[in-house]
């Protein structure tokens, strides 16, 4: 049985976090590790990483996951944009490892005018740079499947293996796999058939074993659209049998999967993240 989590704010603590998260059921978090919207960052005080692991240790929560801040081009062909991020994504990594995080997850950024080539390239440099800036810490790095609108990166398996492949530190890079933009990039997994195909594509392009962590998001938008609009489980165009043989797939019976879907509260005042979570544990084979 894969484990469920959520991406959930951390706006009243790191701790917060993992004690709302796990009132409502989940086994882990996900999280940003400051202002995602912001460059600048406070240092993480040692006291509330301290509680942060407390919260996880009391709660029995495993596998925290940090998404990292939406500023972050790892691919930008602008060079001050690029030294920005990854000067802002290697302190990505060491704020996981102050609070014991074991992995960050990443979009792996946009080339703008240049050819993929050239950006695929760009990302795997500036992740060796990075990784080897920091040889005291082991936190390792998940590159998401993307919608793959524009020159953004990500949208293909293909282009997801080329930076693992471009990258001299490919024991530090696994694969999460984002159930809505990988549907709205194209990939069908809603008959057993292209669930079937799609998985197969994957191992092809990237391994099975590279993937290890999962968001899962319905979608609002149509197969191929490359629109990112993530919906309730369920209640959008990807459905519930794609849903089911996902979380019932022996293969990610070890895999932490994460909700990405929207927060608010249902017209009867519950958490969507709860309602979302008994759907999906609804879908478990027994
Ligand atoms: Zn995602
Ligand atoms: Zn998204």
């Amino acid at each position: 049985m894969p484990y469920f989590g959520v991406h959930e704010s951390i706006a009243n603590g790191f701790d917060a976090a993992v004690y709302k998260t796990s009132d409502l059921g989940f086994d882990c978090v996900q999280i940003f590790s400051g202002n995602s919207n912001r460059w600048a960052n406070k240092p993480i005080a040692p006291e509330d990483a301290f509680k942060f692991k407390e919260a996880l240790d009391e709660t029995r929560q495993f596998d925290p996951l940090i998404h990292d801040s939406y500023l972050i081009n790892l691919a930008s062909p602008d060079e001050e944009l690029l030294e920005k991020s990854v000067a802002r994504f290697a302190e990505e990594l060491e704020r996981a490892s102050v609070l014991g995080v074991p992995r960050v997850v990443t979009h792996p950024g946009a080339g703008k005018e240049d050819p993929k080539e050239v950006a695929i390239a760009r990302v795997a440099r500036a992740l060796d740079r990075i990784f080897e800036s920091l040889p005291e810490v082991s936190t390792r790095v998940l590159l998401e499947t993307t919608a793959g609108q524009g020159s953004y990166l990500g949208g293909t398996f293909e282009e997801l293996g080329a930076i693992i492949a471009a990258c001299d530190h490919k024991d530090r890079l696994g694969v999460c796999f984002d159930t809505c933009h990988a549907f709205v990039a194209g990939y069908d997994f809603r008959t057993r058939e292209t669930y079937d195909a799609t998985f197969e594509a994957l191992d092809a392009a990237i391994g099975l074993d590279r993937l290890e962590a999962f968001h899962l998001n319905d979608t609002a938008k149509k197969l191929g659209s490359h629109s990112d609009r993530h919906e309730h489980i369920g209640r959008g165009e990807i459905g519930l049998d794609a849903f089911a043989m996902l979380i019932n797939d022996a293969r990610f019976a070890d895999k932490p999967m994460y909700l990405e879907t929207p927060k608010k509260e249902t017209e009867e005042g519950e958490s969507w993240d709860s309602v979302n979570l008994r759907t999906l544990k609804s879908l478990l084979n027994q």
